[in-house]
Order: C-alpha cells, then sequence, then structure tokens
C-alpha cells in the first residue's frame, strides 16, 4: 500500500479495496516499525488517527469526500494541534498543547486527512540539519549516520521512508526543499501570502510558509490545494483564488523558458550535484524546453541578508515565551526578572539563544540602520534581480543544496558554514516566491535535488514542470533500503 500516489489511495478507498483505518493500521505499523530507527515522529496521535479514519470511511459512503478524505499525514510539529502536544522542537513548548488548531490544521482535517502524529524539527524551525531540535537529531534513512537537512527533516525523512504518504513543513529559509533534497522527497514552498500562518509557530514572520511534502509532485499537488487559501485571521494571506494544481499536471512542457542562474553553478557546487543537475536539465530539453543562462547579481548577499532579517524578528516573535504565559517555567523563581532570565535560559537551545542575540543586537537603538535596514535594502535588490530574470524566462533552475546530505555532527558547531548550506534557498524566501524540491538523480547512494523556482503564484507551473520530469524519470520511486 505504502507504494501507492495520492490518487491511487483515493481510488482504492473509493473502489472498497480498503478502509482508511486499514490505511490509516498499516501507517501506524509502519511508524512503529521503522521510527525508531529515525526519531522523526514527536507525538504518534494512534487513537485519534483511527477516530478521524472511522470518520472518513463513512464519509467516504456517503460520497462527499475530497481527494484527501481518509488519507494519512504526519504534520509538522509547529503547526497547532487541538489538545495535542506542539512543541515547535523546543523544550520551551514541551507542554504545550495547543488550545486551537492551525488554519492548516483546520483545512486538512475538514478535508478528511488523517493526521498520524507530529513531526520531529530544528528548534523553533532553525536549522538545516535537525540536530538542534531538544528531542535529538532525526536521521537521514538513505545512510543513518547523516543528516536528514532541516529544519522540516522529521517530515522530509519520514516520507521519504513511506511512513506517511504526505507531511507538512515550513519554509523560512530552505526548510522545506532543503530536506527534501537530502530525504530523496519532492517539496514545494508556496508563493508569500499563499498558506496561512495563522496557529504556525511564527520563526520569522516575513519569511516563514508552509507546504507539503509528498513522494511526487502530483500528490503534493493535492495536499498543497488542501492547504492554500485566503485567511482572514493571517494579516499577510493573499485573497485569490487556488488554482486546480492537479488539473493543471497536464499542460506540456513545449517552448517553457527555464532560466539558469550563472551563480548557482560556480564554486562551493559539489561536483557530482553538478552533474546530476545538469543531466536533469538535459531531461528538460528533451521535453521541449529552451535552456537559457541568466543572472541573479545579487545572490552572494542573499545569505548574510538572510541572517540580519530572520534573527531579527524571531528575537521579537520568541520574546512572547516568558516562563509567564505559557510553555517552559523554572524551578522556584525569586522574582520576576529570575523567572524570566532562567525560563528562557533553561527553555531554549544553543541556537535558538544565538539568533535571539543577534537579532536584538542587530535591533538595537543605533545598530537598526546598519543592519536591519541595510538588509532590507539588499532583499529588495535580491527580489528585484528575480522579478528582471522572469521577464525573459518561465522557471527558474538549479541545485537545491550545494552538497549530498553531511554527516551528523560535522557541521553542528560550526555555524557559519551550516548556513552556507542554504545559499541556493534563502532568496527566494527574502523574494517570497514559491520554488520546489524534485529528486533528480543520487550521488554516491544519496539523493540529489533539482531547485525549481517560479515566479509569483506560479506553483501550478512548478508543479506541472515537476511532474513532467517525474512522468520520464524514476528518481522519486526510489526507496531507502530497510524500510521494507
Ligand atoms: N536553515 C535556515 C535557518 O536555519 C532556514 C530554516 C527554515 O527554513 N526554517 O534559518
Amino acid at each position: 500500500m505504502y507504494q501507492k500516489t495520492i490518487a491511487e489511495l483515493a481510488a482504492g478507498l473509493r473502489a472498497g479495496e480498503f478502509s482508511s483505518e486499514e490505511l490509516t493500521r498499516s501507517y501506524l505499523d509502519r511508524i512503529e516499525k521503522h521510527d525508531e530507527k529515525l526519531n522523526s515522529v514527536l507525538t504518534l496521535t494512534a487513537s485519534a488517527a483511527l477516530e478521524a479514519a472511522k470518520a472518513a470511511d463513512k464519509r467516504l459512503k456517503n460520497g462527499d469526500a475530497t481527494m484527501l478524505t481518509g488519507i494519512p499525514y504526519l504534520h509538522k510539529d509547529i503547526f497547532c494541534t487541538l489538545g495535542v502536544r506542539t512543541s515547535c522542537g523546543s523544550r520551551m513548548l514541551d507542554n504545550f498543547e495547543a488550545p486551537y488548531d492551525a488554519t492548516v490544521t483546520a483545512q486538512l482535517k475538514e478535508a478528511g486527512a488523517v493526521m498520524l502524529g507530529k513531526t520531529n524539527m530544528d528548534e523553533f524551525a532553525m536549522g538545516s540539519s535537525n540536530e538542534t531540535s531538544f528531542y535529538g537529531p532525526v536521521k537521514n534513512p538513505w545512510d543513518l549516520e547523516r543528516v536528514p537537512g532541516g529544519s522540516s527533516g522529521g517530515s522530509a525523512a519520514a516520507v521519504a521512508a513511506r511512513l506517511a504518504p504526505l507531511a507538512t513543513g515550513t519554509d523560512t529559509g530552505g526548510s522545506i526543499r532543503q530536506p527534501a533534497a537530502l530525504c530523496g522527497v519532492t517539496g514545494i514552498k508556496p508563493s508569500y501570502g499563499r498558506v496561512s500562518r495563522f496557529g504556525m509557530i511564527a520563526f520569522a514572520s516575513s519569511l516563514d510558509q508552509g507546504g507539503p511534502f509528498a513522494t511526487c509532485a502530483e500528490d503534493a499537488a493535492h495536499m498543497l490545494e488542501a492547504m492554500s487559501g485566503f485567511d482572514r485571521r493571517d494579516s499577510t494571506s493573499i485573497d485569490r483564488p487556488v488554482d486546480h494544481y492537479a488539473e493543471g499536471l497536464a499542460e506540456d512542457l513545449c517552448g517553457l523558458k527555464i532560466g539558469l542562474p550563472r551563480e548557482y553553478f560556480g564554486e562551493g557546487l559539489d561536483a557530482r550535484v553538478g552533474a546530476a543537475v545538469e543531466a536533469a536539465i538535459e531531461e528538460y530539453r528533451t521535453l521541449g524546453a529552451e535552456v537559457r543562462e541568466i543572472s541573479l547579481p545579487n545572490a552572494s548577499l542573499a545569505v548574510p541578508a538572510y541572517y540580519v532579517v530572520a534573527p531579527a524578528e524571531c528575537s521579537s516573535n520568541l520574546s512572547r515565551m516568558d516562563g509567564v504565559r505559557f510553555g517552559y517555567r523554572c524551578d522556584n523563581p525569586r522574582d520576576l526578572e529570575d523567572l524570566y532570565t532562567r525560563s528562557r535560559g533553561e527553555g531554549f537551545g544553543a541556537e535558538v539563544k544565538r539568533r535571539i542575540m543577534v537579532g536584538t543586537y542587530a535591533l538595537s537603538a543605533g545598530y537598526y540602520d546598519a543592519y536591519y535596514l541595510k538588509a532590507q535594502q539588499v532583499r529588495r535588490m535580491i527580489r528585484d534581480d528575480f522579478v528582471r530574470a522572469f521577464e525573459d524566462v518561465d522557471i527558474i533552475m538549479g541545485p537545491v543544496t550545494p552538497t549530498t546530505a553531511f554527516k551528523l555532527g560535522e557541521k553542528a558547531d560550526d555555524p557559519v558554514t551550516m548556513y552556507l548550506s542554504d545559499t541556493y534557498t534563502i532568496a527566494v524566501n527574502l523574494a517570497g516566491l514559491p520554488a520546489m524540491s524534485v529528486p533528480a538523480g543520487m550521488a554516491e547512494g544519496l539523493p540529489v535535488g533539482l531547485q525549481l523556482i517560479g515566479n509569483y503564484f506560479d506553483e501550478g507551473r512548478l508543479l506541472n514542470a515537476a511532474h513532467k520530469f517525474q512522468q520520464v524519470t524514476d528518481w522519486h520511486t526510489r526507496m531507502p533500503a530497510g524500510f521494507e
């Protein structure tokens, strides 16, 4: 069952070949059997999942089911889930049960999707390797000594090992695309404002976007359709109709104009990753696309600009975790000051503290103009590069990550080297564009991702291009050994 697409599962459910309850049980069994190796699931909600599956089975009989009715999924532990622990990978929220559902949680519930549990992640989504989680690192199913990427590493590893057919993620600087690439699954980060941020614990509010992980673009299209839409409770949500992504997959690629940014193929790109990406682009030529070189002249400024903007925003967002209203509180505080400092000191991990300090510094009186304002100006230049590029091309393609999955611990003590692993993903968030990662090859037994970057609200075109590629390649169907 775990090798079927969503459309196949939906057809099987409708034909009565299996029930959602059986399907849900089979995935719960897979999690029980395999997750010990991965540490990808933080909270398993087995009994609630079986209840939801039974309700889905009724709905399927009544004929008012959606594509996702009865389909199991795993939810990144950054999305609030009513009555279920929402830890965000942090000791700070280890005891936090959300009093409401995030909009995305509610949308998936309404569609009839069955939540199996919540996935491990970097603490407050800060990281590129899933090593900053309070609950320990997630392992890459392709090699248990390697990282799955971060911050949505639990979701990516779980889908790669087929512990769920679908999972959610969030992407502030690459956290859907980067783990999708390192684990060999398909992930899409939508345009800023497409998916509601209400109830999605905020890291850097002007960059954060939720999106799906799946094995293939077709499945991701179904999930993205269910997650998208206007939400008046998110002030940056865009009021614009949701495209029918799955229907758009049939479009032909003839004449599609692809741009390859020169800056994404230079120094720092591992040769084997580069070769796999180039072979994938050759496939697009065969499919009828026109490929040309383009330039994103400010590409090298993305990492430095992001590492001012994101920490600045997180220092403000995380100030609500003060030991008073919710989350971790230290034992026996002497006074209010002690309560704040010890609760935050004990509740947050090292990377989160580093970001809060960098961000607070950048926003301080006297430094604001030099750092935050300057970074915002650079951000506009980076956006303008993309706007210009999209005057001539339809999709920009390149690598997602400079290397394949690295070893656990390899970069953990060197934050700057870790930050540089986001070099090809971050500019997209600064510009607010949609982008995806598609399995495009293997290098020494490890997956390589191809990045597709689209113009604003052009998710449909990205999914279509990814789907066409997946019809003529089989990278997305490969599974890591040991997870049968
Ligand atoms: N790796 C980046 C960071 O650490 C991006 C994380 C993300 O997209 N949530 O900030």
